[in-house]
């Protein structure tokens, strides 16, 4: 069977470059590459076929041997690889990093299997004063790290761990099947190392071989200013490490709010519910409400009616992204007594005729409107 040449084969011309070889040898990997592909022998052979060429012309030490000798310069099978036993898994674990960023070709396939450690979620709950300056919490968490005593290898020592004999390292195995569409390659995580290429001989006694131990640890966050409930946030790198070495996880934090006693929470704006008494509400006065911070001081204008609403501009909670804050609203209720005392109950008669204590609803209707409106906006 006459081979091809090489240099035909990638399309160059024999003054090519090391960077023009490769790139060549890229095209048409990508153009013939088994994902596809799927089930396209020519495309499969065409394939392996530059993956044998680059492997050749990319190594100076055998180029330059093909280029004096040609083919018969290559040995038996052409040169390191096993010519026609030569699997699509075998080109991966050579050049895969060729294929890396090509949109998750051989990269994602195989090759650089980054194996990531589960997520830990943990649940704080924060004060509304914590929300409102922004925390910083120590979290404690039980999860798993790395063993610091074979340093997340598993391995009792480096040279007990070797490359798998099963899968080469790949971490994958092909397997022919017979359907009745012919003969398809399936692809499957290697039976005997479980998909990570490489196999211990001693494992290491204080993991068990697992590269990973349980430990508790305390983790500092820095959650910022006007959180709200349900929000999550993510540390990355924080949660469980993998066995035997690759990518911790994440921490999830998930953000829950403490009850205030006397400040209820709307988006960035906070509602205090005031009750003053009539006395109050009819000759006006100076009042204390509370923010998250401190007390502040307000005035009640003679005349105040029941559900007016007063804005206290910025006093409330700050927005997660930093600008801005929300405003403090003030609900203003009115106190009607239960029950009243004789005396009162003689003033209160005296009032029942007086044309300023007869409801006038004409004078309060639009207030009426504007706050119904805003409840339901
Ligand atoms: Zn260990
Ligand atoms: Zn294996």
């Amino acid at each position: 069977m006459g081979k091809r040449d090489y240099y035909e084969v990638l399309g160059v011309s024999k003054e090519a470059t090391k960077e023009e070889i490769k790139k060549a040898y890229r095209k048409q990997a990508l153009k013939y590459h088994p994902d596809k592909n799927p089930g396209d022998k020519k495309s499969e052979e065409i394939f392996k076929e530059a993956a044998e060429a680059y492997e050749v012309l990319s190594n100076e030490e055998k180029k330059s041997r093909y280029d004096r000798l040609g083919h018969a310069g290559m040995g038996n099978n052409g040169g390191g690889f096993s010519g026609q036993g030569m699997t699509v898994d075998d080109i991966f674990s050579s050049f895969g990093d060729i294929f890396g960023g090509f949109g998750g070709f051989g990269g994602g396939r195989r090759g650089r299997r980054v194996i990531k450690g589960s997520n830990l979620r943990v649940k704080v709950k924060l004060t509304l004063q914590e929300i409102a300056a922004g925390a910083e919490k120590k979290i404690k968490v039980n999860k798993y790290d790395t063993c610091d005593s074979c340093g997340g290898t598993g391995a009792a020592d480096p040279s007990s761990i070797s490359t798998c004999s099963t899968c080469h390292g790949s971490g994958q195995v092909t397997r022919l099947t017979n359907t009745m569409l012919g003969q398809m390659q399936t692809t499957a995580v290697c039976p005997s190392c479980g998909g990570e290429g490489k196999t211990i001989t001693k494992k290491c006694t204080a993991c068990y071989g697992e590269g990973i131990v349980q430990k508790e640890d305390v983790i500092k966050i820095n959650i910022p200013a006007g959180v709200g409930k349900g929000m999550q946030m993510t540390v990355e790198g924080k949660g469980n490490a993998p066995r035997r070495g690759g990518v911790n996880g994440d921490l999830l934090v998930v953000i829950d709010e403490e009850e205030h006693p006397d400040l209820i929470r709307e988006g960035n704006d906070l509602i205090y519910n005031l009750f003053i008494s009539i006395p109050d509400a009819v000759l006006g006065t100076h009042v204390e409400v509370p923010t998250v911070d401190n007390n502040v001081k307000i005035k009640i204008e003679p005349g105040t009616q029941p559900g007016k609403i007063l804005r206290l501009r910025g006093k409330g909670l700050p927005e997660v992204n930093g600008y801005g804050r929300g405003d403090l609203l003030v609900n203003v209720n009115v106190w009607i007594p239960r029950s009243v005392n004789k005396d009162e109950l003689k003033i209160f008669e005296k009032f029942k005729d007086s044309d300023s204590f007869t409801p006038d609803p004409d004078k309060n209707d639009k207030g009426f409107f504007e706050r119904m409106r805003g409840y339901f906006e």
